[in-house]
């Protein structure tokens, strides 16, 4: 049994900043291949990434985390039901 998407919202972070693990960086890699949610989030991330690093070198805000993890949830409970 996999990990739902929204189980990636926190490693993604991670993956972003080059912080995570490598067996979790090919697993979240694998995962964004055949996965369109998370491959939306990754962009969407890694634009706020850059936005964020040009200004101040910090993690993504709470706010956006909850964004997207509520646009993730919106999705996947829009495409397999409740
Ligand atoms: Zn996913």
């Amino acid at each position: 049994m996999g990990r739902k998407c929204l189980d990636y919202v926190n490693d993604l972070n991670d993956y972003l900043d080059g912080e995570l693990d490598p067996s979790l960086c090919d697993e979240i890699e694998k995962h964004i291949g055949h996965c369109e949610n998370c491959r939306i989030m990754v962009d969407t991330m890694k634009q706020t990434v850059t936005l964020c690093r040009e200004g101040k070198p910090e993690k993504l805000p709470a706010s956006l985390e909850d964004k997207l993890s509520g646009m993730l949830k919106a999705r996947w409970e829009k495409k397999f039901g409740k």
